[in-house]
């Protein structure tokens, strides 16, 4: 039997689980099988085994744009990115054509501020030197890079709740972006270690949890989770509250980024 041919019987008999009738994103009835996190993200196409998700044709077509988008602000962030820059160029080519307006918003500071960036994330201008990076340069980015790695944690909690908590999300996400450097410090290790999943993450047999991890909690409507994706210069932070525990506060700590309502509007259970 053709490769093509196992795969849609594959994704019929996943659909066919009753626990996969409803797309994951929107709770309407599930077409199509989402690989979250996306397959493109990851270098070389080495993606993890088993994170698949029933999801609804609107959702998974309207994800494609901005998960490429996606895939290359994460290989941008990965401090490895020299060693990727085949994979690097071929991105950019696609953003280039697809979303023109994620480059424009990247502006370039000069030699001194990168240096004096990197001096400060790296926290010495031995360590720059170390590591190679004295010519750097430094990138900001704007509304659009901040809108599409939101929806990254939004994504993440959605699939994340729906794995793990066995039902379909429905509330609202808050998140946060760390800087990697300060995963050193032992109060991130401590929350870390409360933290009781631990998947080991395979494609292939391969243990590929160098190009992604992540450690959650859960609770009765609610997932709490740290992912990264290759080296990378951030750490997600994400808390999925449902209804029962949205939070009545308006005001987070600053950095701390708020969704909105996620999830179906009208969910029928026939
Ligand atoms: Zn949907």
């Amino acid at each position: 039997m053709g490769e093509r041919k196992q795969k849609q019987i594959s994704k019929k008999k996943f659909l066919a689980l009753p626990e996969n009738k409803y797309c994951c994103y929107c709770g309407e009835v599930a077409t199509t099988v989402d690989h979250f996190p996306p397959r493109n993200i990851f270098h070389n196409r080495k993606y993890p085994e088993g994170y698949i998700y029933p999801c609804c044709f609107s959702c998974n077509s309207s994800k494609k744009n901005d998960e490429q988008s996606i895939g290359f602000i994460l290989s941008l962030m990965d401090w490895n990115m020299e060693e990727k820059e085949d994979d690097f160029l071929i991105r950019y080519k696609a953003i280039k054509n697809n979303n023109p307006k994620l480059l424009e918003e990247f502006q370039q500071l000069s030699k001194i501020q990168s240096k004096k960036i990197l001096r400060h994330r790296l926290g010495s201008q031995n360590t720059v030197i170390k590591l190679g990076m004295l010519d750097w340069t430094v990138f900001t980015c704007g509304p659009e890079v901040t809108r599409l790695l939101n929806e990254l944690c939004v994504w993440f909690a959605q699939t994340g709740y729906f794995k793990h908590n066995l039902e379909i999300f429905s509330g609202e996400v808050i998140s946060y972006k760390i800087p990697s450097e300060y995963v050193n410090e032992q109060n991130f290790w401590n929350i870390i270690e409360k933290m009781v999943g631990i998947p080991i993450i395979v494609e292939t047999g391969h243990n590929i949890s160098n190009q992604f991890f992540y450690r959650y909690f859960s609770t009765k409507g609610g997932f709490f989770s740290i992912f990264q994706f290759g080296a990378p210069q951030y750490l997600f932070l994400i808390c999925a509250l449902s209804e029962r525990h949205t939070p009545t506060y308006s005001d987070l700590p600053s950095g701390w980024s708020r969704s909105g309502p996620i999830g179906p509007k009208i969910r029928f259970d026939n």
